[in-house]
């Protein structure tokens, strides 16, 4: 009974990628008279005709400014862009919608929290923890409060497989820690974090927890209630949706104690010269015009993950891991790093007799795309005592056979350089 389940559940699983890959125009396309296999998820992901023909269908039907217009197409833009952060809060489980402020992305998710929340509440010789294998977007802007405010910023340590020290995280909370930042999932190791244990901790002790979510989104079940994360950056480009959109998931009682980030229309009741008064959250946080046909895009993009099914689409990746590390482990001088015993479809690697700059090279002129330099981690690879790493980042519709192209290309960078 077991063998036979197993059986069918691995049939749905190789039926993934080959029902979705028609999905994405890009991926029919070739690259350097090759079959295109696209590696790069990590940095962005393709995007599907059902978010392609969102985007064309609101510039050609539906174009106008939102929320301020008595006319037809204001409004129909109107019910997409609020329609759009109704995905949004489902998809992640937030408890309403009006805890959900679009962005450009997660460093700009970061970047809100640092300078509001941050400011009003981090202060002089307060702590600031974040973790060993931050991407610069969850470093940099604290760093900069931290300068502002007079704050010293901390770090929870790593072991050689990429996987946090919990004890030391435990022992490194005090009463002067304001707030933890920390990465859901690792983009250059594929660490998995212990998120729930870690909001956890720091809650016993009142502390908020901002999660950067730029790569947990596409692959992991994100539930903000369940996790009771204070604050959650979600990147659209990492989930399908276009460049240039992401949100940030707060906490009501947050959004609404917070001073708002830019000044500007639409954040505010009402302006005088003498004082202004601002909007309730979300639009408090939301001046300017926003990048509406993004955002409608944002919601296609998750809807149509939702569709296909986000365990399905775990699973799979799950299986495309297994594969791809034993597949990895079997090339000569290749070391992998991050080997965290919970990951996401992340593989970085580093070959012995090349420099990833020339295997990304090389692969390139195989149709191969994948990722290499530090990954907007240079502190990740100071741990590991490297420059750099070549990385194949995996999503729903990569197969085995784009792996082992992978594989093969590799044997071509051995031919060229052991
Ligand atoms: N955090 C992580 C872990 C990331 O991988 C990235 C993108 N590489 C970011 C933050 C920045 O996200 P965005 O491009 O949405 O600003």
């Amino acid at each position: 009974m077991n063998l036979v389940m197993n059986i069918d559940k691995r049939e749905l699983l190789t039926d993934l990628s080959d029902l979705v890959r028609d999905d994405f125009p890009i991926l029919r396309g070739d690259i350097r008279g090759q079959q295109l296999v696209y590696l790069d998820n990590a940095a962005t992901t393709q995007k599907p005709l059902q978010v392609l023909d969102t985007i064309d269908r609101y510039y050609r039907q539906h174009n106008a400014n939102v929320h301020r217009g008595v006319h037809t197409l204001s409004q129909e833009a109107t019910d997409q862009f609020e329609e759009a952060r109704r995905i949004v809060a489902r998809y992640i489980n937030a408890s309403s919608e009006s805890e959900i402020v679009f962005v450009r992305g997660c460093t700009e998710g970061v970047n809100l929290v640092a300078s509001t929340y941050g400011r009003a509440n981090i202060g002089k010789a307060d702590e600031v923890l974040i973790s060993a294998m931050e991407h610069h977007s969850n470093i940099v802007p604290w760093q900069m409060l931290c300068e502002t405010v007079g704050a010293r910023l901390r770090v929870i340590p790593m072991n050689e497989q990429g996987e946090l020290l919990l004890d030391e995280y435990r022992s490194l909370l005090n009463d002067r820690t304001k707030i933890v930042a920390l990465v859901h999932v690792s983009n250059s190791l594929g660490t998995v974090n212990p998120v729930k244990e870690v909001i956890e901790a720091a809650h016993e002790r009142g502390i908020p927890v901002l999660l950067d979510g730029a790569q947990a989104m596409a692959h992991e079940s994100v539930n903000v209630q369940e996790l009771d994360v204070d604050f959650y950056t979600i990147s659209g480009h990492k989930v399908f949706a276009p460049t240039g959109i992401g949100a940030l998931y707060a906490k009501k009682n947050h959004l609404e104690n917070m001073p708002p980030y830019h000044g500007g229309g639409e954040m505010i009741r009402s302006v005088t010269f003498e004082k202004t008064t601002y909007a309730e959250p979300p639009a408090k946080f939301e001046a300017g015009t926003p990048n509406i046909s993004g955002a409608i895009a944002l919601g296609a993009a998750l809807s149509y993950v939702e569709k296909i099914g986000k365990e399905r689409i775990a699973e799979w990746e799950r299986e495309l891991l297994r594969y791809g590390t034993e597949r990895l482990s079997q090339v000569e001088g290749l070391k992998l790093i991050g080997t965290a015993s919970r990951k996401a479809s992340i593989l970085s690697f580093t070959l012995d007799y090349a420099h990833s700059h020339d295997i990304g090279t090389i692969l390139d002129g195989e149709g191969i795309a994948v990722r290499t330099g530090h990954h907007c981690t240079q502190p990740v690879m100071q741990f590991f005592g490297l420059s750099a790493t070549t990385r194949a980042s995996l999503a729903l519709y990569n197969s085995k056979e784009d792996i082992d192209r992978l594989v093969e290309g590799l044997e071509k960078v051995k031919e060229i350089f052991a």
